[in-house]
């Protein structure tokens, strides 16, 4: 018997396999395809031989709101609105298998709180192609009425530079921050183009000032987020996740601690396996 944990991002799509006793046993990850999500995940599950038989659960992380099994909007995916992806994808293997959708960030959120054991309030910010958020009280992920809770990426902040977000919305935290904005800005800043995320990575690492620059501004469209999440919510803890903070969370997290002194912060323990964790849990924790 086995679960599948599977998080679905706007540039690869992670899948981890885990054994009837938690254990995360295999794991691998495919590009984004930009239609055809399902299908694509299928394909790869026959590639690593799963035997869906054998399947008890599947846990689904997605960039977007969605309460229920089915999303309100998806700015950054090309997943169906407003129908029950469940019964999409349960067709589509052709097998009545469980399978729970849930927010990204909320999925990584809870796979914290089995790991590591967050205690309180936490807030949980994934920082990658979207910027997504989580509240988790005493270990209980506040959805709100429609899934929205934690949606931090479209808050609008103060930058000189209009962006329109791929909401449509002007001025979004997301379009600064995100993957895309941060790679559109560094190639405003540096002679040397960049076309993702591990070059700047690369950069940093060989001392490039241009990236200082970059990570120094986008400490400050991030200090914006976090003032607003405090003066709302203040947390117990802050914690970060998703690609973004696996690159420069080094240079960006201290560099927030030090302008926002009265804020705890730091990176989520599992790194990018967090949403693995999140799935097992929430196909688990009921049984
Ligand atoms: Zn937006």
């Amino acid at each position: 018997m086995f679960y599948l944990g599977i998080d679905i991002g706007g540039t690869n799509i992670k899948v981890g396999l885990f054994n009837n006793y938690g254990r995360l046993i295999q794991s691998y990850k495919i590009p984004t395809p930009s239609n055809n999500i399902f299908y694509f995940l299928k394909l790869s599950f026959l590639e690593h031989e799963f035997d869906l038989e054998y399947c008890v659960g599947i846990g689904i992380g997605v960039p977007c709101p969605i309460k229920d099994n089915v999303i309100l909007y998806a700015p950054n995916i090309n997943l169906s609105v407003g129908i029950n992806l469940e019964e999409e994808f349960q067709k589509l293997l052709n097998k009545k298998i469980k399978i729970c959708f849930y927010n990204d960030a909320n999925l990584a959120a809870l796979g914290e709180y089995y790991k590591s054991n967050i205690k309180g309030i936490a807030y949980f910010i994934t920082l990658g192609t979207g910027v997504g958020g989580a509240l988790i009280v005493n270990g209980n992920i506040i959805e709100g009425v429609a899934g929205l809770t934690g949606e931090i990426g479209h808050i609008q902040i103060d930058a000189k530079k209009k962006k329109v977000c791929g909401c449509g919305g002007n001025k979004h935290i997301e379009s600064y921050i995100g993957v895309k904005g941060t790679i559109s800005r560094f190639n405003e800043l540096s002679f040397t183009k960049v076309s993702d995320i591990k070059e700047i990575k690369n950069l940093l690492d060989k001392g490039s000032k241009e990236v200082l620059i970059l990570l120094n501004e986008y400490v400050s469209y991030l200090q914006q987020l976090l003032d607003i999440i405090n003066k709302v919510v203040n947390p117990d803890d802050f914690i970060f996740g998703g690609g973004l903070t696996d690159a420069f969370g080094d240079v960006i997290l201290p560099l927030i601690k030090e302008k926002m002194p009265s804020i705890n912060i730091r990176k989520a323990s599992l790194g990018n396996e967090a949403g693995f964790y999140g799935a097992y849990y929430l196909l688990t924790k009921n049984k």
